[in-house]
């Protein structure tokens, strides 16, 4: 049985993913943490997931007492505090599921120096559809020559406070390794005001925040006379929740090493 701490449990993807442990007959719930001056310290996090007490009450913080009781820790927070957390993992070696997103260069590297001794998945989405989108995104750009322009589009609900999203970054990367281009060199964000026509090779992105949309991505290949697109909608959170406990299992037979999710699905 592995022994899971949810941080941030109390955020939109940490209640999701004290339901997606729960449910799951490999995994326990033993330690659920919020920031410190969060007003739902002390409350169960079972109770706030909406699946009743499981006596499991979100405390302050990962605190030294809880390493030897840990086997994976999930974190889906905010940049500062995951590295926070991943420095916990790496001091106690305890497996690492990250799921946070909008790290600058600067973060993505102390992170990967804190990861280095403890089996870590990092990936932007954990659904297996859009592990699945990334794969033919990727595909489809290695058979598209660049007369097809190819555009990402991403929508994510109002609080969302990165942009574009990491998901929508992952497939640009993997469009761009299909093409065996740069992404950076080749990257275009939100166009306004007289912008001249597009350039040949361009991977241009567009966002759009709005109510409670849970999380969409086009990649669009437009050529002349036809158009191709992939297309991934989320409706559920659950569907990166239950990616993430699979991600989480996964690393506890895993050597000590940075892992994406198209490694979990391709060596299951
Ligand atoms: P949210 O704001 O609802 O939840 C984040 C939670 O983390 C909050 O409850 C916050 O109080 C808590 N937190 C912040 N600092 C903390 C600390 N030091 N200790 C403990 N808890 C702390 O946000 P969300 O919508 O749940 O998204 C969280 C992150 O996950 C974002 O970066 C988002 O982009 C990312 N995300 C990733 C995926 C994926 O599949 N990889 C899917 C959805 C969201």
């Amino acid at each position: 049985m592995m022994r899971v701490a949810i941080v941030g449990a109390s955020g939109r993807m940490g209640r999701m993913l004290v339901r997606a442990v729960h449910e799951n007959d490999n995994a326990k719930l033993v330690v659920a943490t919020e920031r410190p001056n969060s007003s739902l310290l002390e409350t169960d996090a079972g109770e706030l997931a909406g699946i009743g007490a499981l006596g499991v009450c979100l405390s302050s913080g990962l605190q030294e007492k809880y390493a030897m009781q840990i086997d994976a820790i999930i974190d889906f927070t905010a940049p500062q505090a995951s590295l926070r957390h991943a420095a916990f993992a790496a001091k106690h070696g305890i497996a690492f599921v990250l799921g946070t997103t909008g790290f600058d260069e600067n973060a993505m590297r102390q992170l990967r120096t804190l990861c280095v001794n403890i089996p870590t998945v990092m990936a932007a989405n954990y659904s297996v559809g859009v592990n699945l989108s990334l794969a033919l995104a990727q595909q489809a750009a290695a058979i598209l020559d660049d007369d097809y322009d190819i555009e990402i589009h991403e929508a994510h609900h109002r609080f969302k406070v990165d942009a574009p999203s990491g998901t929508a970054l992952a497939l640009g990367k993997a469009v761009a390794d299909g093409r065996e281009v740069d992404l950076d060199e080749h990257l275009v964000p939100a166009r306004h005001g007289i912008t001249g026509a597009r350039k040949t090779g361009d991977i241009g992105f567009s966002v759009t925040r709005a109510g409670d949309i849970v999380g969409e991505h086009t990649v669009l290949f437009a050529g002349m006379g036809e158009r191709i697109e992939i297309k991934h909608i989320a409706t559920d959170r659950m569907c990166f929740a239950r990616g993430a406990v699979r991600a989480a299992l996964w690393l506890q037979s895993q050597p000590a090493q940075w892992y994406g999710m198209h490694e979990v699905l391709a060596q299951e």
